[in-house]
């Protein structure tokens, strides 16, 4: 006999699987909120409850963002070599990217190509941070520079919507610091040609992509709360030994601090994107050598 009597109750042992099936919800990585996968989608992977952005691949990208079938890929086939024939702790560098080349389906972390926005002609590049974290080798940067060439030859506005928590891509070395400069090299021509370049910063862009191309819009839209800089927080606490200040590199502060131009929430991207072409296409001031 217990010492407290039979029990009122009677334990039910439930399967966690069978009450919460996976892949329906997904939480919120900004305030915790457990949301339903559908009214996630329909509100284009933004939380309802916090507005946290989630991160989008590239195609879903332009889903969003360009006009249907509009969007014609250009430089598919361009593959990286292995030239520091790289091998890591998980395997060597062909082998990672094949596996995120079957993750993905993409060929490589940048798709870019020629597009129309709200019936606007634009050359359009997106990075994919599932990719090698989205990060810049020789093929993101001959990419990416192929596209701002195509714009300046063909004097378009050029929209390129990055999101890299990877920067230079480590695996080529040198390779990859060289896309630094000839990106923001061939920027400059664009620029001195007159076509606007709109850059679109995304949950996270960092490192060698910030410090290149990303960083050189004539304007620059933030998603909000997106984490933007070179170093991360973490890293910069450990070297200063200070606390950073509060939101320290979300798109907020760097509005604050004038290097974003712009915090645009997803529903109003697209909208925000055509008014500008259409205002940068009348109001273009002369540049001066
Ligand atoms: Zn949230």
């Amino acid at each position: 006999m217990p010492i407290f009597g039979k029990p009122k109750y009677t334990v039910v042992k439930v399967s966690r699987k069978k009450t919460m099936p996976e892949g329906l919800w997904t939480k919120c990585e900004d305030c915790g909120e457990i949301i339903y996968n559908k009214v996630l989608e329909e509100n284009l992977r933004v939380c309802p409850k916090c507005q946290y952005h989630f991160v989008l691949s590239a195609p879903q990208r332009i889903t969003l963002l360009i006009d249907s079938s509009s969007f014609e890929e250009f430089d598919r086939d361009l593959r990286s070599l292995d030239p520091l024939q790289f091998k890591g702790p998980k395997g060597s560098y062909p082998e990672k990217v094949k596996e995120d080349q079957a993750l993905t389906t993409l060929s490589e972390a940048a798709l870019c190509g020629r597009a129309t926005i709200e019936g606007k002609k634009v050359i359009f590049g997106v990075t994919d941070s599932r990719f090698m974290m989205g990060s810049m080798g020789s093929v993101v940067g001959e990419k990416i520079t192929r596209s701002i060439e195509t714009a300046t030859e063909e004097h378009l506005p050029l929209i390129i919507v990055s999101g890299s928590g990877g920067g230079a891509r480590m695996q080529e070395g040198m390779l990859s610091l060289m896309q630094m400069a000839k990106t923001s090299a061939a920027l400059a021509r664009l620029h001195k040609a007159g076509p606007p370049f709109i850059s679109i910063l995304t949950n996270p862009t960092m490192a060698g992509v910030m410090a290149s191309f990303a960083s050189l819009g004539d304007v620059i839209l933030a998603e909000p709360k997106a984490l933007i800089g070179f170093t991360g927080p973490r890293v910069i606490e450990q070297t200063i030994h200070q606390r950073l200040p509060h939101g320290f590199q979300r798109s907020e502060f760097l509005l604050e601090h004038g290097l974003v131009d712009m915090v645009i929430h997803r529903k109003a991207l697209k909208g925000t994107i055509a008014k500008l072409l259409e205002y940068l296409s009348t109001n273009r001031p002369k540049t001066e050598d």
